[in-house]
């Protein structure tokens, strides 16, 4: 049942409109057309944060869309959709979807699931309240009327809202199992919007992680970096590990949180990383892979040098191991790799203190994340408290002064 919320009970001002999400909407509604701000904009709004992005849908199909727009065109990845674009901004425009057609009533046609029951298509176009019920939470389906200034909400998310609560909709093992990301998407936005996942939605969630196997590994990918950038990664890693769906992701993260140093190196990298995030840092994505591989490559690296082979190429060969792993089982994409190799490979040689060697470092393009990576080294115990320091007094003086650190080589 529709509830219409005014604007008096909902709070939400026009002005907090993105201002071309704001002009799409009143063009498609002079069209003839409707149009709504929706999913995680209204959401956000609501709880006091500010969007990321706004998204708009609408009755009007692509064409109808793309007419209405000269900067505009139509996309086709997973379903079709809308990029309008004014000034330097996109917004996204989705025409409402239905829920895909029954494939048992015509096995002819291409099959819609695989054999788990994930969708492989979804693509029907269907009636506003059709497009509340096929998105993943109660509290993602509201759609807001910025003309009218009014909520329409067919699923009580607007109440889920106020609760701090998060439903998904439906029923839980089927919405899982036709999308397994909706699983990391309830630790993710449990996490970043401070909500409870409610018990429902919870309880399948440890019994279907191994769905997470048969996504691509590129979407994968995405809503890992999605969590990883979202401020709250720490929280995150520690629910994901608790509800078992790290497996998935990070194939080897349950091994290297096992052992404490490793643990260690990364709770405080991550805490790191999200005051980073808050303070709006940039956050380098291949800083944080070297980050969370560091402790396998440490382990490879070592048991090379056990068995005779000399420290750096026994270094450049662990690195080999664990980024071919990776590419194997989760696809951190190779774009990665330079950024990944040169932060790793540049660790030994903080530990040369004499001679020209640390001012030939200070001069790599790479000096700061491997810098950084480190400190979190020594922060973590895996080095001594006492190579940070005297880096940090390296960096901290003149030219003058640096010289006087450094003994003479013989
Ligand atoms: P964020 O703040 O991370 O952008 P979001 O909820 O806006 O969170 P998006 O990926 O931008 O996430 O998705 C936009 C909207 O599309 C969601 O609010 C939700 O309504 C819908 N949606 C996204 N992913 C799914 C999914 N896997 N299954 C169903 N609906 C989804
Ligand atoms: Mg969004």
């Amino acid at each position: 049942t529709l509830s219409i919320i005014p604007n008096k009970r909902h709070g939400i001002r026009r002005n907090q409109i993105n201002p071309c999400a704001l002009k799409v909407a009143t063009t498609l509604q002079q069209g003839g057309f409707s149009a709504y701000i929706v999913g995680g904009a209204v959401r956000d709004l609501l709880l006091g944060l500010t969007p990321k992005d706004f998204d708009v849908a609408t009755n009007a199909t692509p064409e109808e869309i793309h007419k209405l727009f000269r900067r505009s065109r139509i996309i086709g990845r997973r379903f079709r959709l809308v990029h309008v674009m004014c000034g330097m901004e996109t917004v996204e425009v989705s025409t409402f979807r239905g829920p895909s057609p029954d494939d048992e009533a015509d096995s002819a046609a291409v099959p819609l699931t695989d054999q788990h029951g994930r969708l492989l298509q979804d693509n029907v176009f269907g009636s506003q309240e059709e497009d509340a019920v096929r998105r993943d939470f109660t509290v993602n389906a509201l759609f807001y009327d910025p003309i009218k200034e009014e909520i329409l909400d067919y699923l009580s998310g607007f109440d889920d809202i106020k609760a701090k609560k998060l439903r998904i909709i439906g029923d839980p093992e089927q919405r899982y199992r036709e999308d397994p990301v909706r699983m990391l998407r309830a630790v993710r936005l449990g996490s970043k919007l401070d909500m409870q996942i409610d018990a429902e939605t919870a309880k399948p969630i440890g019994d279907l992680a191994p769905l997470l196997q048969n996504v691509p590994p590129s979407r994968l990918f995405d809503e890992m970096l999605k969590l990883l950038l979202s401020g709250h990664s720490l929280s995150c890693v520690v629910e994901l590990r608790a509800r078992g769906l790290h497996h998935g992701l990070l194939p080897m993260l349950d091994v290297i949180l096992e052992q404490p140093l490793g643990e260690r190196f990364i709770t405080i990298a991550l805490k790191n990383t999200d005051e980073r995030v808050r303070q709006n840092k940039p956050v380098s994505p291949g800083f944080l892979f070297a980050i969370l591989l560091w402790h396998e490559v440490l382990a490879n690296w070592n048991t090379l040098k056990a068995s005779g082979e000399k420290p750096m190429p026994a270094l450049f060969k662990a690195m080999d191991q664990i980024l071919a792993r990776q590419h194997k089982n989760l696809a951190i994409p190779r774009r990665f790799d330079a950024v990944i190799q040169e932060i790793w490979s540049m660790q030994p040689r903080f530990e040369a203190r004499s001679g020209r060697q640390p001012f030939r470092l200070l001069a790599h393009p790479r000096f700061r994340a491997a810098y950084d990576f480190m400190q979190l080294r020594c922060e973590s115990g895996e080095l001594g408290a006492e190579l940070g320091e005297w880096w940090k007094t390296f960096l901290s003086v003149d030219s003058e002064e640096r010289e006087k650190m450094l003994p003479t080589q013989t």
